[in-house]
């Protein structure tokens, strides 16, 4: 069907193609909108896509999304660093801010324990965690990891690794119904979740 359209334009298509729930025809109009657009409008689009990957960055404190070395929450004198909410994405951090209940600092864990999937704790940032709870001055961890077998065993794999530090750990409670993802909960739920949170044994 694109073997009719130029070169260039049959790049676009399927470059547009490649991004997820875009199909073949959603892809073909994506292409010739950016076609008829004005080309400071379409330029905007390009950088944007640049500036994402030149730009973001992890914070080197709690590896969330970041444009500078520290991340705005890690930076912000207001939040309390002796409580450390521990999720596996940048997106929970959203979704959790999303609530405006948390005075709290994160850590970002960049996924969950999955052996079948070859994700092993090392390719996480659960070391850093551990830095994090040895230098001192943490009192409580809270385990946000999503309330599925992946994410519950790696709450319980860096609760053991933290057992003998004495600090609190405590997981959401369960009010999140079993599959629900943090990324997809309602903030109503998330509240109530943190709210219950538990003492993780
Ligand atoms: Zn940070």
């Amino acid at each position: 069907m694109s073997g009719v359209y130029t070169e260039t334009l049959n790049r676009l298509i399927e470059e547009f193609g490649k991004l997820p729930g875009v199909g073949p025809k959603t892809a073909e109009r994506l292409a010739f909108h950016i076609l008829k657009a004005q080309p400071a409008e379409a330029m905007k689009l390009a950088e944007a896509i640049r500036d994402v990957k030149n730009k973001i960055k992890r914070c080197k404190i709690c590896y969330n999304l970041s444009e500078g070395k520290i991340c705005q929450i890690c930076s912000d004198k207001r939040r309390d660093k002796a409580i450390i909410c521990v999720v596996e994405q940048p997106k929970d951090v959203i979704a959790l801010e999303k609530t405006g209940t948390c005075k709290w600092v994160y850590h970002v864990l960049g996924g969950h324990i999955a052996p079948l999937e070859g994700v092993e704790p090392s390719d996480l940032t659960i070391d850093k965690l551990v830095e994090r709870v040895r230098d001192g001055n943490v009192k409580e961890l809270i385990m946000a990891t999503n309330p599925n077998m992946a994410g519950d065993g790696t709450a319980l794999y860096i609760s053991s690794l933290l057992r003998k530090t004495g600090v609190k750990i405590t997981r959401l409670a369960r009010g999140l119904a079993t599959g629900t993802t943090i990324e997809y909960a309602s903030g109503k739920m998330l509240t109530d979740a943190i709210i219950g949170r538990q003492q993780l044994e």
